[in-house]
């Protein structure tokens, strides 16, 4: 896009010693920073907290004790709206109800409450992510890859600092991941947002990221380059998961 509302630029993350459990779960303990505009792989087996660690910061669950902060501020208080932080889940990222302009219009108003300059935005963005045309249909009549894209094209309006993909692109197939993974490459390039994608694919993870945070028993368990990681210099455990997977040829079920 050529307009550019205001530069947005990434902020840097840091998690210290928040907790966290479900009721009746295993406690959860994440210590970890990101640099500005980083892009980090968060991997690890089913159930290791991935998701947990990702929800804790868009801010869907609460902490029991510590402190999670954003370029040095603490956003304990601020509900998830309030937060710099764009989320995508793996699917159910659109309301039903409303077209793919609507959709993405939310990511301008959430009372959908437009100018002229929004519904330029609006049509840039679609164009972006390969969707004009599609502005009026409703996310039903799209297939799953269009829907992500529209996800995708509503964090571009939000330009926040902060992008959190939970496995995005885990339902789809390998040709319209790496289109997806592209998408979200020339994102980066445009926002400078900080990046932390959930990810059971070592391919997308060398594909997109720098930076590998390796997530085992409700904690981080390893950081570092995702080079070194892949190459099979991380740790053991990463190791060992990497190999569980390659034993069984495909990715594990996914929550
Ligand atoms: P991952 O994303 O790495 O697969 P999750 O963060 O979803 O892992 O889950 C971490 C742990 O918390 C797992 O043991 C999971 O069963 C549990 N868990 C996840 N969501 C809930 C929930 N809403 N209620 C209770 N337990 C949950
Ligand atoms: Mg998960």
């Amino acid at each position: 896009m050529n307009r550019t509302p205001e530069a947005s630029g990434g902020a840097r993350i840091d998690l210290q010693d928040v907790r966290f459990a479900y009721p009746g779960g295993a406690p959860m303990r994440f210590d970890l920073a990101v640099a500005a505009s980083d892009i980090v792989a968060v991997m690890g087996p089913s159930g290791s907290g991935k998701s947990t660690l990702l929800s804790l910061i868009a801010g869907f669950e609460a902490p029991t004790g510590g402190r999670i902060l954003i370029d040095g501020g603490d956003i304990g208080a601020l509900a998830p709206h309030q937060r710099p932080v764009s989320m995508v889940f793996q699917e159910n990222n659109l309301f039903a109800h409303l077209t793919v302009a609507q959709n993405v219009g939310l990511g301008r108003s959430a009372s959908l409450r437009l100018s002229a300059g929004d519904h330029e935005a609006i049509a840039d963005a679609l164009a972006r992510t390969g969707l004009a045309g599609k502005e009026n249909r409703l996310p039903h009549a799209l297939s799953g890859g269009e829907r992500q894209r529209v996800a995708l094209a509503r964090v571009l309006l939000r330009r926040r600092p902060v992008l959190l993909l939970d496995e995005p692109f885990a339902s789809l197939g390998p040709a319209l991941s790496d289109e997806m993974l592209a998408l979200i490459a020339a994102l980066h390039d445009e926002q400078r947002m900080t990046v932390l994608m959930a990810t059971h694919d070592p391919h997308d993870a060398e594909k997109l990221s720098k930076t590998m945070v390796f997530v085992d028993n409700g904690t981080v368990a390893g950081t570092g380059p995702t080079a070194d990681f892949l190459a099979g210099n991380g740790s053991e455990a990463f190791n060992r998961y990497i190999g569980r997977r390659g034993e069984r040829k495909q990715a594990p079920a996914t929550k």
